[in-house]
């Protein structure tokens, strides 16, 4: 799942990053509020953590701005005790969730989760696609009583594929939702990868669920297979 992260504090906003980049998601920094703001409408992001007191923009301007523009990411914001809004304020000012700074990573991602699945509500918590269950919570993939075991990138690809079952998703989009915008690298890795899942997911139930569907991309399929 693709996040942005708007902080001034470089420090904090590195460590969130590199935290959520291990828990398996992909993380993009913003410094100030213009640059946030410019990002968030740009990109596709999934979920924002946003901090209020911002140079350029204050969060609640990138926040209203936003949403002005009609972009209902869900949104998390850092508050501060001293601070020119509070707690309360975060609410009203149109967040979906706030944390008081300092606040520790565990519950940040906990609540980032559960952001993500209010997000999608049409989807379970354990996201099924026929046999096939994954639990993003638990990061836990198994196949009938089979538990699988991924890799984190392995994981993030195979929790975007099932969150899109039964539709073609590109290379592209596949990157830019489980590599970061930064990858410079070849888009065959997005084949690479489709491969290693292939080898875990597929091949030892004797199941074809992912499709290479030509010149478009890949397809999830929930049926049976
Ligand atoms: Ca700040």
């Amino acid at each position: 799942m693709r996040t942005l992260i708007i902080e001034d504090e470089h420090g904090l906003a590195a460590a969130i990053a590199d935290g959520l980049a291990a828990e398996g998601f992909v993380a993009d920094v913003a410094h100030d509020g213009p640059d946030g703001l410019w990002r968030a409408l740009q990109e596709p992001y999934d979920v924002i953590v946003l901090d209020i007191m911002l140079p350029g923009l204050s969060g609640y301007e990138v926040l209203k701005r936003l949403r002005h523009a009609r972009v209902w990411t869900p949104v998390l914001m850092l508050t501060a005790k001293d601070g020119e809004y509070d707690e309360a304020d975060a609410l009203d000012l149109g967040a979906d969730d706030y944390l008081s700074k300092p606040f520790s990573f565990v519950v940040l991602v906990a609540r980032l989760r559960a952001l993500l699945r209010r997000g999608a509500p049409a989807r379970p918590a354990v996201l099924q696609a026929g046999d096939l269950s994954v639990d993003p919570a638990r990061r836990r993939c198994h196949r009938g009583e089979h538990d699988i075991e991924l890799t984190a990138r392995e994981f993030a690809l195979l929790e975007y594929l099932v969150r899109h079952a039964d539709d073609v998703v590109g290379k592209t989009d596949i990157l830019t939702h489980v590599w970061d915008e930064h990858f410079d690298g070849d888009l065959n890795i997005v084949e690479v990868y489709i491969g290693y899942l292939r080898r875990k997911i597929d091949a030892p139930f004797d199941r074809h669920t992912i499709e290479t569907v030509r010149g478009a991309g890949y397809r999830l399929s929930s049926g049976a297979g």
